[in-house]
């Protein structure tokens, strides 16, 4: 078996030298009688010859050494006469040159043994071939390539290995590879296992600690191959290694900071979700999951299109490549509301906000999305609060004026009363004397009724808010708001409510809060008409009315105005409902007249009601004078 991980091989190299001294000392004194003193160190040349062909530079040191002393014993006077001293020198030079030779012979004897089929004659071109290959292996200079016997011995050494290990080509070859592995790993008897595998398997590549000449580890990553002759024996193994200590470290801080990164977002609140040019899915964050209800797991390299509904579904592929062509940016950047689709197919509003990134590699796309559900909700609740307390404040300010104009009332239609009694008291016994008394009784009731009909008229110009404050509004978002006031409860029991807004006349001259009191009074009307209906709808239009005024439509599907009532609508305290005031219509009119505009009633083809307005149509000077 190979001796490779054997600790004493070594010394046994370093006892087999000592022995053939010791053998030369035997031979030696065997020959003193003839040779009495003469050529002291002339046989000991032999003991150091023979271990620089078989042992090695360092077991030939040592019989240099032992046959410096034997000889200088064998020479009887020591180092103190000149010619003893010539002697001695003489065999040093000698011995040296044998161990110098020994050592070149050793590094030939390598190199040929590895490079060349086993034969007797190599031809010109595989001695160039194999020239070629040294410097090819040579030239490979961040891997170490070596190759090593069967028993462990170091036969050849690259430039490469020479700067990665720190051995010089001259001190490694002959040598033990055990002196690469610490001692742990000699211990455990790695080195001798990963060669039995290479020998089995032809070939094992690894990672392991090694050591470099001045004690320092590195880790490399190491290939074995087992290297057969022609007959298929064992003639020694291939290495081809190379440091990755820095390459590991750069992995394990890469590693780190990918895995901070993560705990990171892991806590963020708002879903973090990263895409490629084309929409895959490259990340998706522990909140991002929580929001969809799905895993990272399912969604990796899926489009990201399907977290949205339609038409967002269809049409985010488009959005991409209109930003990737154009660079006109809709969301990019900018931050937008738009609708999430969650893993149950429910929706929910969120506000997204699209980061870029485009470093050294391709381009991605980090969309940071924030769930609207609550806000949305406590804004809806406000607004329909809101919507309420209008409403609450109309009822009770129609109650307190309720109860001022019957006071005020009161007196000028008991006095009618009154005159109308007298005057029919005196009718009852008719005489020419009291005609005058009568006509003026009649004058005064007359008088009295138009006070009470001006205090009414008083009462609608209070209701409608006095003065009025017109400014430029974009008409659309005024009846959309109004629409979400007056129908907010509504809409959620399941009425319908349908835009359909000319685009071309949207600028109008209002008080905005007035015309949305009528806008909301209208909606409402209509939809307590349609209380109980089948699919419950309210339209609201607007369209060109002429040139200088726009109509707007307030349309429902109910049972429409009793013909009967159609002509008294607009009349004050004109009511069906059990806790109706009669006033609302009465007020609009009166708000649409102040506004500049008509309010009129028509039945609604296919049934229901349309309530029109007209509104002053606003002209670009008073737009931009705004
Ligand atoms: P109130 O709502 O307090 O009754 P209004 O002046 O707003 O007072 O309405 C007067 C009446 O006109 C209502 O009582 C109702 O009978 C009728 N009316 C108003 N709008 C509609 C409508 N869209 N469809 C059917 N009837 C309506």
């Amino acid at each position: 078996m190979m001796a490779l991980d054997d600790p004493r091989a070594p010394l046994r190299a370093y006892g087999i030298a000592a022995g053939a001294v010791a053998l030369t000392v035997a031979v030696r004194w065997s020959l003193e009688p003839w040779l009495d003193h003469r050529a002291p160190y002339l046989l000991f040349v032999l003991p150091v010859l023979a271990a620089a062909s078989f042992r090695g530079v360092g077991p030939s040191l040592c019989a240099a050494f032992l046959g410096l002393i034997a000889g200088g014993a064998f020479g009887g006077g020591g180092l103190t006469e000149p010619h003893a001293l010539a002697e001695a020198a003489i065999y040093l030079m000698i011995a040296g040159g044998i161990i110098l030779c020994g050592r070149e012979v050793d590094r030939l004897r390598a190199r040929s043994s590895v490079n060349t089929k086993p034969s007797s004659d190599p031809t010109p071109q595989m001695s160039s071939l194999a020239a070629q290959l040294n410097l090819l292996i040579d030239s490979a200079a961040e891997y170490a390539i070596y190759m090593i016997d069967p028993d462990g011995r170091v036969l050849t050494w690259n430039r490469g290995a020479e700067r990665l290990k720190g051995w010089a080509e001259a001190e490694i070859v002959g040598r033990d590879v055990a002196v690469f592995y610490p001692k742990d790993a000699r211990q455990a008897g790695r080195l001798r296992a990963s060669l039995t595998r290479a020998a089995n398997e032809g070939k094992v590549e690894e990672e392991d600690w090694l050591l470099r000449k001045d004690g320092s580890e590195f880790l490399a990553h190491v290939s074995t191959t087992a290297l057969h002759d022609d007959t298929g024996a064992l003639i020694g193994f291939s290495k081809v290694l190379r440091d990755i200590t820095d390459q590991r470290a750069a992995e394990k801080a890469l590693e780190a900071s990918a895995n901070h990164l993560r705990s990171i977002l892991s806590t963020v609140p708002d879903a973090m979700i990263v895409i490629n040019e084309r929409g895959a899915i490259l990340s998706f964050s522990a909140a991002a999951e929580r929001l969809f209800g799905c895993a990272e797991g399912d969604l990796l390299g899926k489009n990201v299109s399907c977290l949205m509904p339609s038409p967002d579904r269809q049409q985010h592929d488009g959005y991409i490549e209109r930003y990737l062509t154009t660079g006109e940016r809709k969301v990019i950047g900018l931050g937008r509301v738009v609708v999430g689709q969650r893993r149950d197919g429910t929706t929910f509003p969120m506000e997204l906000s699209v980061g870029e990134a485009s470093g050294f590699g391709p381009r991605v796309f980090t969309g940071f999305v924030r769930d609207l559900t609550e806000r949305q909700r406590t804004q809806a609740r406000v607004e329909e609060l809101q919507a309420e307390l209008i409403h609450i404040a109309r009822v009770s300010g129609m109650g307190a004026m309720a109860s001022t104009l019957a006071h005020e009332l009161n007196q000028p239609i008991t006095a009618v009363a009154n005159y109308v009694e007298a005057v029919r008291d005196l009718l009852a016994h008719p005489d020419p004397d009291d005609f005058p008394m009568i006509r003026e009784a009649l004058g005064d009731a007359a008088g009295q009724a138009l006070r009470a009909g001006h205090i009414v008229r008083r009462l609608r110009a209070f209701v409608a808010r006095g003065e009025v404050e017109k400014t430029v509004e974009a008409l659309a978002p005024v009846l959309h708001e109004a629409a979400a006031m007056g129908l907010m409860g509504p809409r959620d029991g399941g009425l319908e409510v349908v835009f359909e807004l000319d685009p071309a006349v949207d600028r109008v001259l209002i008080d905005k809060v007035q015309i949305q009191q009528v806008v909301i009074n209208l909606a409402r009307n209509g939809f307590e008409a349609m209380a109980g209906g089948a699919r419950p709808t309210v339209w609201i239009r607007s369209a060109a009315d002429g040139p200088a005024s726009v109509r707007v439509t307030v349309a429902d599907n109910g049972p429409g105005v009793a013909p009967d009532l159609a002509d008294r609508l607009f009349t004050a305290f004109v009511s069906t409902k059990a806790d109706g005031m009669g006033l609302g219509l009465s007020i609009c009119r009166t708000i649409v007249e102040a506004n500049g505009g008509r309010l009129w009633y028509s039945p609604r083809p296919g049934g229901g009601a349309e309530f029109h307005f007209t509104l002053v149509k606003a002209d670009m000077e008073q737009a931009d004078g705004r």
